[in-house]
């Protein structure tokens, strides 16, 4: 039997790029050689200096303008990326109670950090299977809802909608789908991402787009006089934004990466242009996996199935032979989410991931699985 790693694609279905991770996921050449363009004049420079800040002052503009934000909405940033924010949303905007829509590894972990927070009550948490989502309900006693707009350990997407009857505010987890996927700012107060996902950049920084009342409330919880860690303190960080800074030293390539990306994606149309596209992927993968025998989608219903991630399971065929194959051939990190154990491929279909690519991985995967069984 020929050993996965030693099959050869035929040149026609290697990819023009082989970057199909969900996070780090691809970066764009262009923005590389953009950066490196720089030379002495933008890495090892003073982030309190304008060179910096100007760039930041680019994210910051760029994302509001990307995303529609209405007045008022403000364009935070700090160290630490997503799984920092967290530890700030739970010094900083719970005030006493979260709810948490929980559908897979990355919503339970926000939760866990609430259950934990000696000053929290317990959150509330409503969970569906790997696989699906249903809605958040609204309860009394709760002051901050957590949604999850791409939960990319199993490939779900949901409708971002205040949940029905709810006072609190609403904080999303779009670190996977911000970028890529439609949102109506109106139905969040916290919609907060870092770049190494959608906007093809680098991680360690966190972004949140913050409504008044999300800003309202950080003065409130941060000033009534919690013990807040000041790297985590949202109003630390909400001075800071306003000032195009962040509280410690950010890294400047990702600042300078993720400008580069929004500019990119603002050139093209922005969020409708980049969400387009990403249907466009979504419907080349999907199709794919439900004409072959071999394949399926793993998230049953279509709707809730990711346009930015896809999971597709295999019968009859090893994942993990496919994986290194691929792997062999230059097509990385198509692995699946390993604590989900399925016998699967994810697939990330974000905005800088060209369709045809994913299209040329499609028939790349057929090939090797005639090759395999
Ligand atoms: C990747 C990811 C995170 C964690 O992001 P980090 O920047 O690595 O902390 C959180 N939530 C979701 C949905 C993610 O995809």
């Amino acid at each position: 039997m020929t050993r996965p790693n030693e099959i050869r694609l035929p040149a026609d279905l290697v990819p023009g790029d082989g970057r199909f991770g969900s996070g780090p996921s691809k970066v764009r050449p262009e923005a590389l050689t953009a950066l490196a363009a720089t030379g002495a004049g933008y890495m090892g420079t003073s982030h309190r200096r304008e060179g910096v800040r100007s760039v930041v002052r680019r994210v910051r503009e760029g994302i509001g303008t990307l995303f529609g934000l209405p007045d008022g909405y403000e364009v935070l940033l700090g160290n630490g990326g997503s799984t920092a924010f967290w530890e700030a949303l739970a010094f900083g905007m719970v005030e006493e109670r979260s709810a948490h829509l929980v559908i897979g590894e990355f919503s339970s972990k926000f939760a866990a950090i609430t259950r934990g927070a000696p000053f929290l009550a317990e959150p509330v948490v409503t969970e569906y299977a790997p696989g699906k989502c249903g809605p958040l309900p609204a309860d009394a006693a709760v002051d901050l809802y957590a949604l999850i707009h791409n939960e990319t350990s199993t490939g779900v997407m949901t409708d971002i909608v205040r949940p029905a009857g709810a006072a609190g505010i609403v904080a999303v987890d779009a670190t996977s789908g911000a970028g890529g996927l439609r949102i109506d700012p109106t139905q969040f107060d916290v919609y907060y991402f870092a770049p190494q996902k959608a906007f093809a950049g680098d991680g360690g920084l966190w972004l949140a787009l913050c409504s008044p009342a999300a800003i309202e409330r950080i003065g409130r919880v941060t000033g009534s006089g919690r013990w807040v860690p000041p790297s985590l303190d949202l109003s630390i960080a909400l001075d800071n934004s306003r000032l195009d800074q962040t509280y410690n030293t950010p890294a400047l390539a990702t600042l300078f990466l993720l400008a580069d990306t929004v500019e990119w994606m603002l050139d093209r149309g922005g969020l409708a242009w980049t969400a387009d596209r990403c249907d466009r992927s979504a419907e080349i993968v999907y199709g794919w996996a439900e004409a072959r025998d071999f394949a399926s989608p793993f998230v049953g219903d279509p709707a809730a199935r990711s346009h930015v991630t896809a999971t597709i399971d295999f019968t009859g065929v090893e994942g993990d032979a496919l994986c290194a194959a691929l792997r062999a051939n230059g097509i990385v990190d198509v692995e699946p989410y390993r604590k989900l154990g399925r016998n699967q491929l994810r697939v990330a279909m974000f905005p800088a991931i060209e369709p045809d690519d994913l299209a040329t991985l499609t028939r790349a995967i057929d090939f090797l699985v005639d090759a395999l069984v």
